[in-house]
C-alpha cells in the first residue's frame, strides 16, 4: 500500500495524527493486552468531538477500516486494527461533576480511576468497574458490573444520556426522552451504533470510607469456604458485594512472605454503607475456618477501587473465557476447586463475581444488557508476563471453561473474546439480539463500526 494521503484529515485537526514512522506511534498502537499487537495505518488521537466527526468522515471517504479506542482494555483487542484508521478517544478527558444535581458528565477517554477521583471529592460515585485503568467508554457500552452493583446497579443503570457520532459523522443525543431506542441499544449493545463522545450519569453517595478488602484461606480450604460462602451470601444485603478469587498469593508488601506463591482462595468484600453495618455483615465470614490473612478493613473507596490494579498490569499477556452460572452447586464448586489447584502461572488470578441485588431487579428487556438474573459470573483468566507459558495457561482456561459448560446460563458481552456471532447472540438472547440488529440497520446499515462484539445489520445470521 502506498503512503496514506491524510490531507483531508489534517486541516484543522486539533489532536495528533500518527503514522507508523512518527514518534509516539509505537506507544499509541499498544493496547492493554500484551498478547495483541496490531499496526494501524493511521492513528487519529482526537482532542474533541470535531476531531471525531472529521475522522469518521475521512474513513468513510477513503474506505478505511475503523477501530475505536476508549481505554484500550478490550480482552480480544477490538480497539486496534492492522492497517486502517484507529480513532483514539483517549485524549478526551473532560469530567464535570454537578454536586447539587448529583450528575456527572465524562468524555470518552476517561478511565475509571479518573472518574472516581472527581466524584469521590464530593462523596459520590458512579458504579463502574474494579480496575482503575479500565476505560469508562467500553465498560459502560457493554453494561458495567462493579463493586456497587447490588446497591446501585450496573454502570448503565445510572446512565442518563450519551452524545454519539453516527457512521455518517452526524451528532445525535440519546436519553430516555431523546432517541430512546438508541438509548436502549447503547446500554449493553457496545460500540455498534456509533462513537459515544460523552456520557452523563446520575451519582450516588458512596464512602468515602468503606469496609472493604480480601480475606484469604489456603486453597485446600476452598471447598468448605465456597460452601459456607454460598449460604452466607444468600442472606446478604444489597450493600454487600463480594468477589471470590483463586490464585497464587502475590509477592506484594501487604502479603506475608510465607504466603508468597502459595495457592489461596480469597473472598473480597465491599460494603456500600456505614462501616459499622459492614462489620456486622462480614463478621460470620471473618470467623469462618482459619483465614491466613484478613485485609477487609475500613479504607477509602478510592483505595479499594485500585486494589486489583497491580494484578492486571498493562502489557502482560491475557486470555479469558467467561460464563454466568445460576448457583454455586456442589458440582460447580468441585470443578472450580479442581481447576484452581492446577493454576500454573504466578500471575493468573480469576474472579467469580456475586450477582443479584439492584442490578438484577432491572427488567431483562429494559436495556440491551443480557443476563441480569445470573447468580455468579466466572471470569476465567490466564495471565503471564510475556508469551512464555501463555499457551499452557490458555489451555487451562479452555479446559476449565468447558468443564463448566453444563452449568452456563448467560455470558456478559464485555467478557467475550472473539468467539463468533452465535456467542454474541447468546450474550443478548434471541429477542434482544433481533432488536439490536434492527437498530443497527437504522444507525449503521453498512456495518461501518464492526470492530466490536459485532451485531451485523443483516436480518438473518
Ligand atoms: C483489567 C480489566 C478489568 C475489567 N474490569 C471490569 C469490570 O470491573 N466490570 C466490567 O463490566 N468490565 C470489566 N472489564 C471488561 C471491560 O468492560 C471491557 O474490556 C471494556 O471493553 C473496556 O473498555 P475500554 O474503553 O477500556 O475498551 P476499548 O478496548 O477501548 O474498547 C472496547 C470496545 O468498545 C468500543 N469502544 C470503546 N470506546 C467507545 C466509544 N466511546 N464509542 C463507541 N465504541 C467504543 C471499541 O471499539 C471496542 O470494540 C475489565 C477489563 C479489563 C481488561
Amino acid at each position: 500500500m502506498g503512503a496514506l494521503d491524510i490531507a483531508g484529515l489534517q486541516d484543522g485537526f486539533r489532536g495528533e495524527l500518527l503514522r507508523p514512522e512518527d514518534p509516539g506511534y509505537e506507544d499509541a498502537r499498544r493496547v492493554w493486552n500484551g498478547s495483541i499487537s496490531r499496526f494501524p495505518a493511521l492513528i487519529a488521537r482526537c482532542a474533541g468531538v470535531a476531531d471525531v466527526i472529521t475522522a469518521v468522515r475521512f474513513a468513510r471517504d477513503t474506505g478505511l477500516l475503523v477501530a475505536v479506542r476508549g481505554g484500550g482494555h478490550s480482552f480480544p483487542g477490538l480497539s486496534v486494527c492492522d492497517g486502517g484508521l484507529l480513532i483514539d478517544l483517549s485524549p478526551m478527558k473532560g469530567i464535570r461533576v454537578d454536586p447539587e444535581a448529583r450528575t456527572v458528565t465524562a468524555q470518552a477517554g476517561v478511565l475509571l480511576g479518573e472518574l472516581d477521583r472527581e466524584t469521590q471529592a464530593f462523596g459520590l460515585a458512579v458504579p463502574s468497574g474494579i480496575v482503575t485503568h479500565t476505560g469508562l467508554s467500553g465498560l459502560t457500552l457493554g453494561g458495567g458490573i462493579n463493586w456497587l452493583m447490588r446497591k446501585y446497579g450496573l454502570t448503565i443503570d445510572q446512565l442518563l444520556s450519551v452524545d454519539l457520532i453516527t457512521a455518517d459523522g452526524e451528532f445525535v443525543k440519546a436519553s430516555a426522552s431523546e432517541n430512546p431506542d438508541l438509548f436502549w441499544g447503547v446500554r449493553g449493545g457496545g460500540g455498534n451504533f456509533g462513537i459515544v463522545t460523552q456520557f452523563e450519569f446520575r451519582l450516588n453517595p458512596v464512602g468515602p470510607i468503606v469496609l472493604a478488602g480480601p480475606i484469604f484461606w489456603p486453597m485446600e480450604e476452598s471447598p468448605n469456604v465456597l460452601r459456607f460462602y454460598r449460604e452466607w451470601i444468600a442472606e446478604a444485603p444489597d450493600e454487600l458485594m463480594t468477589i471470590v478469587v483463586h490464585r497464587k498469593a502475590p509477592p506484594l508488601p501487604f502479603v506475608p512472605l510465607e504466603l508468597h506463591g502459595k495457592l489461596v482462595v480469597s473472598v473480597v468484600c465491599c460494603y456500600a454503607g456505614p462501616v459499622e453495618d459492614g462489620e456486622k455483615a462480614v463478621k460470620p465470614l471473618k470467623a469462618f475456618g482459619s483465614p491466613v490473612l484478613d485485609l477487609c478493613v475500613p479504607k477509602p473507596f478510592l483505595a479499594h477501587q485500585a486494589m486489583f490494579d497491580l494484578s492486571f498490569q498493562h502489557g502482560w499477556w491475557y486470555y479469558m473465557r467467561a460464563c454466568d452460572v445460576a448457583e454455586l452447586t456442589d458440582e460447580v464448586i468441585d470443578i472450580t476447586v479442581d481447576h484452581s489447584l492446577r493454576i500454573n502461572s504466578p500471575l493468573t488470578a480469576f474472579p467469580i463475581w456475586q450477582r443479584g441485588g439492584a442490578a438484577a431487579r432491572v427488567g431483562e428487556d429494559e436495556t440491551a444488557f443480557g443476563g441480569r438474573s445470573a447468580g455468579h459470573t466466572f471470569n476465567i483468566t490466564a495471565v503471564t508476563a510475556t508469551g512464555e507459558g501463555f499457551d499452557q495457561e490458555r489451555e487451562w482456561v479452555r479446559n476449565f471453561w468447558s468443564a463448566l459448560e453444563p452449568y452456563h446460563t448467560s455470558v456478559y458481552v464485555n467478557f467475550l473474546m472473539e468467539e463468533g456471532g452465535e456467542r454474541i447472540r447468546q450474550a443478548y438472547g434471541a429477542d434482544k439480539y433481533d432488536r439490536l440488529k434492527a437498530l443497527k440497520r437504522r444507525y449503521d446499515p453498512d456495518n461501518f463500526f464492526r470492530l466490536n462484539q459485532n451485531i451485523g445489520p443483516a436480518a438473518t445470521a
